[in-house]
């Protein structure tokens, strides 16, 4: 029998095309149109005709004669032309029918809106498979169920068929939502924000159309320019890291994510499994795909308003023009949090400036022209701070007083912009009089206009950090040279002997095999023999009691550092087995770790965990004993590359302690790389491996060693026991 073909780029062609047929339809029919007013299918049906779709419509019911004056159809094979596209707001009970019978039309693409499946249990989702299998068979398409509908506002289509009431205006935004109600408001306030919407398409419960598809949709489709995405789960996090990383390339890509990831929830035994957080793992996703997180419904407005307008700036260089103090300092505050630069203008720049200002006003930036500063003021400054080389991007916050007009000011500062077309600027226009003229005078001129500076700061911010992004060379993933069979074998072994956690030896050995330096060690099994290794290993050294029961070795007394001659060593050695099986009574002692001692360096954490969903992440942060308090750690989506996991090493909040300080050295970030790059490989080539930390592992200004590693193995397969069924 033959297998399945993998998807080609031709089936790839084929779906995109597919999709077409329900984002540019010729011709729709609206299943469960309905004369009632307040129905979901006369609402349908009435933004379709009322905004004007340029295709035909084709109302479908089976009783009445016609609906909104267009003649209506008992069952869609009755229509007597082709239809592309069918919405489907049928009760739950009748779907799977009308489903099928487009399908025997040659219906190309389903949009159901109806609910009542997977969302409601096991019988709705029973039913949504069943409707899955009607899609598939007929070579079908299909948004929902349990969906708002799809918009194109292109005039070429001017195509409503959702029943939100508004039409957003036409623009480069497309919008794909998980959530009906999060799609309503964002098209509800698209106009109000000036967020021009080209597409949006409420998803449902996405069992054909995902977020996935639509990112490949809208990769080639020019007129995308901006991509919003609000996602309460990621079905294929994977496939969304490998879609997204490309067109984040060509195009922004802004995301609200809420809900939680599993890993939390889970039971952790490593460091790592405990301080992989609820959203880790989403974070690192989009910080790796070069996707921008909006935190909050505000911001990703914020985002898309700024993202939907002007340029891109050239650098975080910026400068802030107010007519008022206190949101002035507010903007600079928020500005700087946000790592932008506040430029000090050239001297020749700051020369054309004074004569606009009064007598006691100082030329700086932020640039407080006072309450009297008149529209001309603004034209004026910004346009000298604009054509200054070393300014790439203006901030202009207005507070009305009394006698400027809030409509006045924000055409001085579009004539501004004007003057230079390379630099963006966004204002703040903090009054309510007059705010929806000046509002919509500076979006018609590609200036997004906020109402809070802390807005403005956080959209430049936006900017800054996409065309970082657009300007990073793609990470190099390619693979490091590692001993993986050496790496299988200690793994397989310690499943063949029934155990889940390797040994303190065990895990060095895993790690060195995949090239982590490591200190020398061997494992004593008495006093005699600690002495003899000792010689070999070299004074001083670190002494640390080996036994299956004990996880934290330092926390029971079976830890000796800097021990230093023989004598130290064989006393160690009783005491250490003494300290233990006091601690612990019943402990097993393996013996003792006998480890070169590895002095001065910095302590940090690396390690390895599984989340559910998104597969193996790898994680960075300072170490030591309060690293479950400070969680300063940073993670990844493996596999990752070196620009990847120096970012890791940036990202931290303790990065200045990183980078050496007060007089203490600072730590190699191509070492910490370099090892992190290693653990990425080790999760991927060993799918057994269920979590891994290195702690602490010492960081040095040319090299990382690790000295403690822990690491937990997946159970042998029940099935894979010999004799056992
Ligand atoms: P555990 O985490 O089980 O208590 P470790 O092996 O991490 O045991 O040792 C505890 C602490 O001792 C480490 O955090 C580190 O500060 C120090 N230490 C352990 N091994 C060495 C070594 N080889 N060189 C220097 N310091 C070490
Ligand atoms: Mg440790």
């Amino acid at each position: 029998m033959p297998e399945t073909s993998r998807p080609t780029a031709a089936s790839a062609e084929r779906a995109r095309s597919s999709l077409d047929a329900i984002l540019k339809p010729q011709a729709v029919a609206v299943i469960g149109a309905s004369r009632s007013p307040n129905t979901i299918g006369n609402q349908i049906l009435s933004n379709l005709v009322t905004h004007g779709f340029t295709g035909a419509v084709y109302p479908v019911n089976p009783t009445a004669k016609a609906i909104h004056a267009i003649k209506a159809y008992p069952d869609v094979r009755s229509i007597p032309d082709a239809v592309d596209m069918a919405v489907i707001a049928v009760p739950k009970q009748h779907v799977l029918d009308v489903a099928r019978q487009c399908g025997e039309k040659g219906v190309q693409g389903l949009v159901v809106i109806t609910a009542g499946f997977k969302e409601t249990g096991a019988e709705g989702a029973e039913r949504e498979r069943a409707l899955v299998a009607v899609v598939r068979e007929h070579g079908m398409r299909m948004v929902g169920p349990n969906c708002l509908g799809v918009l194109n506002a292109d005039p070429a289509y001017s195509m409503n068929a959702t029943f939100a009431p508004e039409m957003p205006p036409f623009g480069g935004s497309a919008f794909v939502s998980q959530s009906g109600a999060m799609g309503v408001s964002v098209l509800d306030y698209a106009r109000d924000y000036g967020i021009g919407i080209s597409q949006f398409v409420s998803i449902g419960n996405k069992p054909d159309v995902s977020g996935n598809d639509l990112l490949m949709q809208w990769e080639t489709d020019d007129a995308v320019r901006v991509i919003l995405m609000y996602v309460e789960n990621f079905g294929n996090p994977r496939r969304f890291l490998e879609t997204a990383s490309r067109i984040t390339r060509r195009k922004p890509i802004i995301v609200m994510k809420s809900g939680r990831s599993q890993v939390g929830a889970r039971a952790a035994t490593s460091h790592t499994g405990a301080l992989a957080a609820s959203d880790v793992a989403v974070d690192a996703l989009l910080a790796q795909a070069g996707v921008l997180r909006a935190a909050t419904m505000e911001e990703l407005f914020d985002m898309a308003m700024a993202f939907g307008a002007g340029p891109l700036p050239k650098s975080r260089r910026t400068v802030e023009v107010t007519n008022s103090g206190g949101p002035g300092i507010l903007a600079a505050d928020a500005m700087e949090a946000a790592h932008l630069d506040l430029v000090e203008p050239a001297d020749a720049t700051k020369d054309k400036i004074r004569p606009l200002l009064s007598e006691e006003a100082s030329v700086r930036n932020p640039l407080d022209m006072v309450a009297s500063a008149s529209p001309s003021a603004y034209r004026a400054a910004l346009t000298h701070l604009l054509a200054d080389p070393s300014v790439d991007a203006a901030v202009a916050i207005f507070v009305p007083p009394l006698g400027v007009k809030q409509e006045d000011v924000a055409e001085a500062i579009v004539e501004a912009s004007r003057t230079a077309p390379a630099k963006p600027v966004i204002a703040v226009l903090m009054g309510r009089n007059g705010l929806p003229q000046g509002r919509a005078e500076l979006h018609a001129a590609g200036i997004p206009a906020f109402i809070f500076p802390e807005s403005a700061a956080r959209a430049m911010a936006a900017l800054n950090r996409y065309r970082e992004w657009l300007e990073r060379p793609i990470p190099d993933r390619g693979l490091l040279p590692v001993d993986q069979a050496r790496a299988a074998a200690i793994v397989a072994r310690a499943q063949r002997e029934g155990r889940t956690k390797l040994t303190e030896l065990e895990s060095l050995d895993l790690l060195s095999a995949y090239g982590i330096p490591t200190a020398p060690a061997e494992l004593a099994t008495s006093a005699e023999a600690a002495a003899k290794i000792a010689a070999r290993i070299g004074y001083p050294l670190v002494m640390k009691i080996v036994s299956p029961e004990v996880v934290h070795k330092s926390d029971v007394g079976g830890v000796k550092v800097d021990v230093g001659t023989m004598e130290e060593v064989k006393l160690g050695y009783a005491e250490i087995v003494r300290n233990v099986t006091q601690a612990v009574p019943g402990a097993t002692v393996s013996g003792v770790l006998m480890q070169g001692m590895v002095s001065g360096g910095r302590e940090l954490i690396a390690g390895v965990t599984r989340d559910p969903v998104f597969g193996p992440l790898v994680m960075f942060g300072l170490g030591g004993i309060f690293v479950e308090a400070l969680r300063d750690v940073a993670f990844r989506v493996a596999p990752i590359g070196d620009l990847d996991a120096k970012d890791m090493t940036g990202e931290l909040r303790g990065a200045a302690i990183l980078a050496g300080m007060r007089g203490q050295a600072g730590v190699d970030r191509g070492a910490v790389a370099d090892v992190l790059r290693r653990l990425s490989q080790l999760a991927i080539d060993l799918p057994d491996v269920e979590e891994l930390d290195i702690n602490p592992l010492l960081g040095f200004g040319d090299k990382c060693v690790g000295v403690d590693g822990r690491v937990r193995v997946r159970p042998r397969q029940q099935s894979t026991v010999s004799g056992q069924p």
